[in-house]
């Protein structure tokens, strides 16, 4: 990088710094392979939160309160592109994210990253502590969603994943199998897994928000995304993978603590304690909006672009 990039990427950073920006955009975003980028993008605002409501149900709209989940912890050795500034505070703003948007181009010379990721890993007993959050997750009752369930829905997956898949909550199929994503758009999720990305179920980590259905799909309640914040965050923090993807408005907002829509999250690389966060459209939105698998496919290449960072 020469000397003219520096001064340009401090320039950046300093002014990410002043308006509080929680992610920076990187180089490349919306721009994948196979000219991807000429695709067109869904508008900002279209997946409305509650991607599972079924068609012709109402949904919530975007102006649901985020879940009470604490504010994730600066990560330690995350590179500037992605952990908030030393001494900024935490904090996403609509200004911000318009500078954030602006900034894009100069990101993309050189000065919003290209250094490895660094990130928590993997817990040598990861397995052994997923089977622990899903024994104590099969007798909870710390919310009043036990009181409709058939079977909680853990997860299910490699406890060695390089990427993990969170979904908003279990639907009928799941609460009737105890397996996340079975139904239909489950199927839709097999088909990105296995076409797209060459993976099979069993190679991929694959939970919710909440482990237990919500009652007709609806989107779980801030205090039952708060009472089993725990169960995710411990999944998360055993397998510790490359890369998160969050499906859908519920579950980028329950990681990133944020309000901002699903079209002002996707596009860049956030950062849940340390590990890289990719937003997409949830499986079950994609079935009732077939044009956002395209700017799905571009977040799916951006993910496996991240599970090859070392
Ligand atoms: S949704 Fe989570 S917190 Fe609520 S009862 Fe089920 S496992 Fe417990």
């Amino acid at each position: 990088m020469t000397r003219r990039m520096h001064e340009s990427a401090d320039r950046y950073l300093r002014s990410m710094q002043a308006a509080g920006v929680r992610a920076v955009p990187l180089p490349g975003a919306r721009t994948g392979p196979e000219g991807a980028a000429a695709a067109p993008v869904a508008p900002a605002t279209s997946e409305p939160q509650g991607a599972r409501a079924q068609p012709g149900k109402a949904t919530s709209g975007t102006g649901r309160p985020a879940a009470s989940a604490p504010a994730p912890a600066p990560a330690p050795g995350v590179p500037a592109s992605r952990a908030p500034l030393a001494g900024a505070p935490i904090a996403s703003t609509q200004a911000g994210d318009r500078l954030a948007a602006q900034a894009v181009g100069l990101a993309s010379a050189g000065g919003g990253g290209g250094a490895a990721v660094a990130r928590p890993q993997p817990a040598p007993e990861a397995e052994a502590l997923l089977a622990e959050v899903a024994a104590e997750v099969a007798v909870c009752r710390a919310c009043r969603l036990c009181e409709t369930r058939h079977l909680t829905v853990p997860g299910e997956g490699s406890a060695r994943a390089r990427v993990v898949f969170v979904g908003e909550g279990p639907g009928a199929d799941e609460d009737r199998t105890g397996r996340p994503f079975v139904g239909r758009a489950g199927q839709l999720l097999e088909d990105i897994l296995i076409k797209g990305m060459k993976l099979s179920r069993e190679q991929v980590y694959i939970c919710n928000v909440v482990k237990c259905r919500p009652p007709a799909n609806r989107v779980p309640e801030p205090d039952e995304a708060a009472a089993c914040a725990g169960y995710l965050d411990r999944q998360l923090l055993a397998i510790a993978p490359a890369v998160i993807c969050t499906l859908g408005a519920t579950a980028a907002r329950r990681l990133l603590d944020t309000e901002l829509s699903m079209g002002a999250l996707r596009g860049r690389t956030h950062d849940w304690r340390g590990i890289p966060v990719i937003t997409t459209y949830h499986p079950a939105y994609l079935l009732r909006n077939p044009a956002a698998k395209v700017p799905t496919w571009q977040d799916i290449q951006r993910v496996m672009e991240l599970m090859r960072t070392p």
